[in-house]
């Protein structure tokens, strides 16, 4: 950052001047003509402060921007794991057993044979006996509540942003 400094007219008015102008002749508004002191005598001028030097950066408009692209990006993951969870949904004994099917079977055998599918049919239609179903069921549930998580978190994100975006306009009207 070049070092800028207040060279003062006797109009009252102060001219920006920087060290490339040392020696040079510089025009106030007023009309007058002043010469920009050398190098070191600029030292001893009042340095002009760096906020007028410089455009406020938009740094913030920009945060506010990847604050809501980073929750839409959260929020479509979310989504997409929310599918693939679904697809992948532990299916019990009770669903892949189809029990007309074993009763077809059920009746092309001996009696003591269709007992013991009967028996498998019923123990198939009883989901509380199937342990793995159950133990599956319940990482896909804690699979879901995550996936729920990280949902919130997206949409946190982008009301994020939203408000964000909102006291920026409000202090801008100030
Ligand atoms: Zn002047």
């Amino acid at each position: 950052v070049t070092a800028k400094y207040l060279l003062p007219c006797p109009c009252g008015r102060q001219l920006v001047v920087e060290p490339r102008q040392a020696g040079q002749t510089i025009a106030c508004a007023c009309g007058q003509l002043l010469p920009v002191p050398t190098l070191l005598d600029m030292t001893a001028l009042e340095p002009a402060p760096l906020a007028s030097a410089s455009p406020p950066p938009r740094s913030t408009w920009g945060l506010k921007q990847r604050f809501r692209l980073l929750g839409i990006v959260v929020l479509l993951a979310a989504v997409f794991l929310g599918v693939l969870v679904c697809l992948g949904r532990p299916v019990s004994r009770f669903d892949t057993i189809d029990p007309d099917q074993l009763l077809r079977i059920a009746k092309t055998l001996p009696p003591s044979r269709s007992w013991d599918v009967w028996e498998t049919m019923k123990q198939g239609l009883d989901r509380r006996v199937d342990q793995n179903y159950l133990d599956a069921m319940d990482q896909f549930h804690l699979k879901l509540g995550a996936i729920a998580g990280l949902a919130l978190l997206g949409v946190g994100l982008i009301a994020a942003g939203a408000v964000r975006a909102r006291s920026e306009r409000s202090r801008i009207g100030n």
